[in-house]
């Protein structure tokens, strides 16, 4: 198939482009690398079945060749990014989900749209299950990638009923592993180079907010699965194995043998104060469960840190 890719130049789009160009697929990468870079499809560039097309989704797009399926990760994604981004932020959520789906209705292509876990915001149940509508403040820092994501998968909805596009949401919980940018402010990164450079690991509140780490791998598996899967409904993806951001920190130490203390400084405002999948639809509809550890996937993660810090 040929498969557009939107943000395929980020963490996640490049080793999902790479695992679509191993299945033989041709792909187009779409991407105005805001927050990516070609450096990650470096190891890929001389693949005839790849071609990179840079461009900013909220402006139209029109390809001319036949497109069978279209990956929209598009979108900055780390908080630090879409708080120093947030008409980017809102706009691709909006202007560049509308356009991708126009290109979907027009090509006749199955779209899948990458949502997140912070559709439900700081959540008031748990663990998180798709029929759950969420807690999000619009109007706090969050709110610009919050609520982009909740407009994207109502415009999906939307093309969905009112044109018969083909659609897939996933909404995808803490993901990591290389290629995360180590400056993006996300707390895997975060924590692996401060553990490198031998410096204290930044804790933010008390540490007691817990969040559940899905190694990419796992992730993109699920994603593939997804897409090609005839359910429209949203779908979480993520590895339900919950941790508290302290006793994060405490295996970074560990694992890095770094003699790094823990330091704590404020809780950012609306930081949701659990997070955890529940990916028994997931489970039910592609039969998918993560494989990767924690332990497993952050050695795999410092391996490449160790070289790009
Ligand atoms: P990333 O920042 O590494 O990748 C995003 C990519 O989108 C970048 O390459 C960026 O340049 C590109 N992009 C942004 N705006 C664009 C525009 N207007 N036009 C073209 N390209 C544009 O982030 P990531 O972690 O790889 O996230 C990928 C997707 O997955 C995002 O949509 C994000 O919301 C979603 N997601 C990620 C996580 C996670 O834990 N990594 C969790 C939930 C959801
Ligand atoms: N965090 C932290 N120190 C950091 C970065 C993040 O303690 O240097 C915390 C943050 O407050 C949140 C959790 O780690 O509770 C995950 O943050 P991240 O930015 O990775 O993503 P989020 O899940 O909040 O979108």
């Amino acid at each position: 198939m040929r498969i557009v890719v939107t943000g395929g130049a980020g963490f996640i789009g490049s080793h999902l482009t790479e695992s679509l160009l191993l299945q033989g697929h041709k792909v187009v990468v779409i991407d105005n690398f805001i927050t990516g870079s070609r450096k990650n499809l470096e190891h890929l560039a001389q693949s005839e079945n790849l071609h990179i097309v840079e461009h900013d989704i909220t402006k139209p797009i029109f390809l001319a060749e036949k497109i069978e399926r279209i990956y929209h990760l598009a979108s900055p994604a780390s908080p630090i990014d879409y708080q120093k981004l947030p008409i980017q932020t809102l706009k691709v959520g909006a202007l560049g989900t509308h356009n991708l789906l126009g290109m979907a209705k027009a090509q006749n292509a199955r779209i899948l749209l990458a949502s997140t876990s912070e559709v439900y915001g700081d959540p008031e149940i748990h663990p998180q299950h798709e029929g759950y509508w969420g807690n999000v403040n619009p109007v706090g820092p969050r709110g610009c990638y919050d609520e982009s994501k909740r407009f994207a998968e109502a415009l999906v909805v939307a093309y969905r009923d009112f044109h018969n596009v083909d659609t897939r949401i996933i909404r995808i919980f803490n993901t990591y592993g290389p290629r995360m940018r180590l400056n993006d402010g996300r707390v895997v990164p975060a924590f692996i180079s401060q553990a490198l450079r031998g410096e204290n690991l930044s804790v933010y509140g008390n540490g007691s907010q817990t969040r559940s780490f899905c190694y990419v791998s796992d992730l993109v598996r699920g994603m593939i699965k997804v897409m090609e899967q005839s359910d429209q409904n949203p779908i979480n993806l993520g590895n339900p194995a919950e941790i508290t951001i302290r006793e994060f920190a405490e295996r970074i130490i560990t694992l890095t043998g770094s003699s790094a203390k823990l330091e704590f400084g404020p809780l950012p405002q609306d930081d949701p104060k659990r997070r955890q999948p529940d990916i028994s639809r997931a489970r039910a509809l592609i039969q998918w469960e993560p494989e990767v550890s924690l332990e497993e996937g952050l050695k795999k993660t410092l391996e490449w840190a160790k070289i790009n810090v």
